[in-house]
């Protein structure tokens, strides 16, 4: 049996995964783990090489040019590409379409699997992403599925990007939501759908305080600790 316990929690961009599972790891003591990292990491190898045409064909014959790796400096995530950090230039919109786009090749999720598989061997994890219940951990100690309205998710995304002084629009940012929505929800590999056993919590309207305290008790009570 691991001795270390592992929380996954899933949901559509916007859901507050990240933002709510970095806040739990630190007062649970564990590594959060964010998968969408891995994902984006790909994805800028491609953008970064040019290869402007995203063919499944190119993305997986070009799979074995790529090293993706992560660690952790003082619980915080660190991912690299090909042994750089580009922890810091992964959360541009670019970026994020093309990670979209290469997440639903299997070749791709073949690829990052094991990365995020082995992070379970070495720590306590609240692991974020679309099929981290269902295809990457799907014993884990606890599940969740966050989910909420996708005008609350926009609201959300683009005041964040509003507060980095990245240029958008609201309409812009729904409608790349609403595309990002279609391919998790309906790709054939690894779907974006909640495990039998997750729980669902819907967080429109909720302050980060009022999910963030309600998971914590519902972690410590499913963890009986
Ligand atoms: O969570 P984030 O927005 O960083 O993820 C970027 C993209 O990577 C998502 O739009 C999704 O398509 C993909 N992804 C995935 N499976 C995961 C994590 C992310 O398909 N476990």
């Amino acid at each position: 049996m691991n001795k270390f316990k592992s929380i996954a929690i899933d949901g559509p961009a916007g859901a507050g995964k990240s933002d709510v599972s970095d806040i739990l790891a630190e007062k649970l003591g564990f590594v959060h783990v964010d998968t969408g990292a891995l994902y984006r990491a790909v994805a800028l190898y491609f953008l970064e090489n040019n290869l402007d045409y995203i063919s499944k064909e190119t993305v997986c014959e070009n799979l074995n040019k790529i090293k993706v790796d992560i660690n952790f400096k003082n619980n915080l995530q660190i991912v690299n590409l090909n042994g750089n950090d580009i922890t810091g230039k992964i959360r541009l919109k670019e970026v994020a379409n093309i990670a979209s786009l290469i997440s639903a090749f299997s070749c791709v999720r073949d690829f990052l699997l094991e990365i995020q598989r082995n992070t379970v061997e070495f720590y306590s994890v609240i692991m974020d992403g679309r099929d981290i219940a269902t295809v990457v951990l799907p014993n884990a100690d606890v599940k969740i599925f966050l989910t909420a309205s996708v005008e609350e998710r926009a609201k959300r995304r683009f005041k964040q990007l509003k507060e980095k002084n990245i240029k958008c629009n609201y309409n812009e940012v729904l409608n790349l939501i609403k595309k990002r929505d279609n391919n998790d929800f309906h790709r054939k590999i690894a779907p974006l759908k909640p495990s039998q056993d997750s729980l669902i919590y819907d967080t429109t309207n909720k302050t980060i305080d009022e999910v963030v305290n309600f998971l914590f008790s519902y972690i410590k009570g499913k963890m009986n600790c």
